[in-house]
């Protein structure tokens, strides 16, 4: 189908290839990968570890260029845009959960929250950032810093954060690949609320077949390559996504 009036693919790789490293340690990260991922997707990036689903991540979020083909989010070929201008495009489109939360250590867990937030202008960004840490069950932390914190809780401040600008996407790295089964699953929901309450396009990379087992499509990553997409294989799945946005545009 290609309806002028169907929204842009939230994701569209065309031909990336990427290597990583210098001199004899570098590495073909990314092979010529072509993948689309339709507004309101979830999906589950899998893979053997060292097989480049957190760099093909990186590539989605617009955080590594890749060397040749073509990134584009939400309509929008992050190409030609100035590290400025992606930064900003980025804020406005794309939440990132890192594997290792990569919270800034000298700020509050509520300061933290309101980064995103702040960066954007809104006036409420403290307010909103309470409102969020509280939506993660973390209230009774915003005044402590991240060493403070357990790694459980410190993964839900960074979701927090990555949530709190309603970002049409949210990409997250292994979110639940340091956490006790418990903690991950309080992740897990949090991540797939976003998707049901607002539509919010999921891409994550995991480990654990749980998570995976929750996405709507799941992508196999091998040596740099989609080794199996499971895109078109549930037409239920590609449906539920697409009535999600229907429901909420
Ligand atoms: P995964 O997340 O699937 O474990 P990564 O995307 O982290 O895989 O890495 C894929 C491959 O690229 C690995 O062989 C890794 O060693 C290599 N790699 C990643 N980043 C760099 C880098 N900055 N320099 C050199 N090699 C890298
Ligand atoms: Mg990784």
């Amino acid at each position: 189908m290609n309806d002028a009036s169907l929204p842009p693919p939230a994701l569209k790789l065309s031909g990336v290839d990427l290597s990583l490293g210098a001199g004899a340690a570098r590495v073909h990260v990314l092979k010529d990968i072509f993948v689309q991922i339709t507004a309101g997707q979830t999906v589950g990036l899998v893979g053997p570890s060292g097989s480049g689903k957190s760099t093909l991540l990186m590539v989605m979020a617009g955080l590594e260029r890749p060397d040749k083909g073509r990134v584009e989010v939400a309509g929008t070929d992050l190409t030609p845009l100035s590290e400025d201008a992606l930064a900003r495009f980025r804020g406005r489109h794309i939440g990132i959960v890192f594997q290792s939360f990569h919270l800034i250590p000298t700020m509050t867990a509520l300061e933290n929250v309101a980064v995103p937030l702040e960066l954007a202008g809104r006036a409420d960004a403290f307010a909103r950032a309470a409102r969020e840490l509280e939506a993660v069950g973390l209230g009774h932390r915003a005044t402590h810093y991240p060493a403070q914190l357990s790694g459980g809780e410190q993964q839900r401040v960074a979701v927090a954060r990555a949530l709190a600008p309603e970002p049409p996407i949210l990409v997250a790295d292994e979110p639940t690949g340091n956490l006790d089964e418990a903690t991950g699953q309080q992740i897990m929901d949090l991540l797939f609320a976003a998707h049901r309450d607002r539509g919010t396009t999921l891409v994550l990379v995991t480990h654990d077949t749980g998570l995976a087992a929750r996405c709507g499509r799941v992508i196999q990553v091998r040596s740099g390559v989609i080794a199996h997409d499971s895109a078109g294989e549930d037409p239920a799945a590609d449906a539920a996504a697409q009535a999600a946005i229907g429901a909420l545009a």
